[in-house]
């Protein structure tokens, strides 16, 4: 891949920590400690600090052999601010521990930290710490997002009430798309690697994959709107899945409609192209770090002057359940994993 190719053990463990951090600036007001001691000081100013992590495993979230470094770089951080963006607070801060083998150079951490460092510029975040440790089996990535919010602003999963609009942002199922095309492209280059995937006409999807952003410009529109959504999620798991947590953690149930759901026109001919019908892949496709929201009735007129917010359905009682009413006017009970057809599945009523 790189005519030059630099081994992790010619800089040794704190050699490789300060290449990588070498560039390294910092933005945040607050940031009054960053790398280079035992650990990060930040003053918050009075706000409330909002705490994520999450883990990304070689092999189990992402495969380098579709996956570029430097979009691994940047979805990492993007996946870490999503979830902060999800409590409608400001990310400011990350750290991020990897652990990876000799298997990578220096030139291919290299390529990573690139695509983090551009996620650390556009999202306005400091690059605070992290650890640095050897893998036996695959590229390991960690990290922590930290937030700040006007204290007590910050929005839960459990405070939907009934009457509520149900809203997305964005649009569903392409991220679970563009991965079943990737993978796709995977088995037929291991059978015949001359032949090169051409996936330019299909940039939505694999962007959506490769490239997905936190929707931090939703969070900051809401604010400046003035509209505190009453509970709040991001989309990583699908928004079945989403939803029933909402409907679980705020005692509630919902309705949502299967004309109203967002679902791109690229995403519904590659559904079409695969035989799998659009409205699953937005229910249950993962990976659209979209954010789910609930708002209380009045605010509708507000909500629809934004043309990339949807609003899907509303909240019923917890006695209800949670449903799909579907285009021919049937009902389905929403499920929370899986990839079963509506055939499948039992009629609710
Ligand atoms: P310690 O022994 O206290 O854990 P380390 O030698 O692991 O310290 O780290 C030195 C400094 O470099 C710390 O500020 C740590 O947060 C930072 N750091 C270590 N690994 C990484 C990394 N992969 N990315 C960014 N910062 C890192
Ligand atoms: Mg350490």
């Amino acid at each position: 891949m790189n005519e030059n190719r630099t081994e992790i053990g010619s800089l040794g463990e704190f050699g490789l920590i300060d290449h990588l951090t070498r560039n390294n600036e910092t933005v945040q007001a607050g940031t009054l400690l960053s790398i280079g001691d035992d650990g990060a000081v930040i003053d918050h100013f009075g706000k409330q600090t909002v705490i994520s992590t999450d883990m990304l495993v070689e092999g189990v979230h992402f495969d380098l052999m579709y996956t570029p470094l430097k979009h691994l770089g940047y979805k990492s951080v993007a996946v870490n601010v999503s979830d902060i963006a999800a409590m409608m607070a400001t990310p400011t801060h990350i750290t991020l521990s990897i652990g990876i083998s000799n298997r990578f150079s220096v030139e291919a951490l290299d390529e990573f930290y690139t695509g983090v460092y551009a996620a650390c510029e556009q999202y306005n975040i400091d690059l605070v710490g992290g650890d640095t440790t050897s893998s036996s089996s695959g590229m390991i990535i960690s990290i922590t997002a930290i937030g700040e919010v006007t204290p007590d602003q910050f929005v839960t999963r459990s405070g939907a009430r009934k009457h509520d609009l149900i809203c997305v942002s964005g649009y569903l199922g392409g991220a679970y798309l563009g991965l079943q095309l990737l993978e796709r492209e995977k088995r037929i280059f291991l059978e015949n690697p001359s032949i090169q995937p051409d996936l330019q006409q299909r940039s939505h999807i694999v962007g959506r994959i490769l490239k997905p952003e936190a929707r931090t410009d939703i969070m900051e529109w809401l604010n400046e709107q003035g509209i505190k959504p009453t509970s709040m999620i991001d989309v990583s798991d699908g928004l079945s899945s989403e939803l029933l947590h909402i409907c679980r953690q705020s005692r509630c149930g919902c309705v949502i409609h299967e004309e109203k759901l967002p679902v791109h026109d690229e995403s519904r001919e590659v559904a079409m192209e695969f035989g799998v019908d659009p409205t699953m892949c937005a229910l249950n496709g993962g990976e659209d770090y979209e954010l789910l929201f609930t708002i209380p009735q009045a605010d509708y007129d507000k909500i629809t002057a934004h043309e990339g917010i949807s609003v899907i359905g509303y909240i019923t009682e917890e006695e209800e359940g949670a449903h799909l009413i579907t285009r021919s006017n049937n009902k389905h009970a929403l499920v929370a994993q899986g990839w079963n057809a509506f055939g499948d599945q039992k009629n609710a009523n």
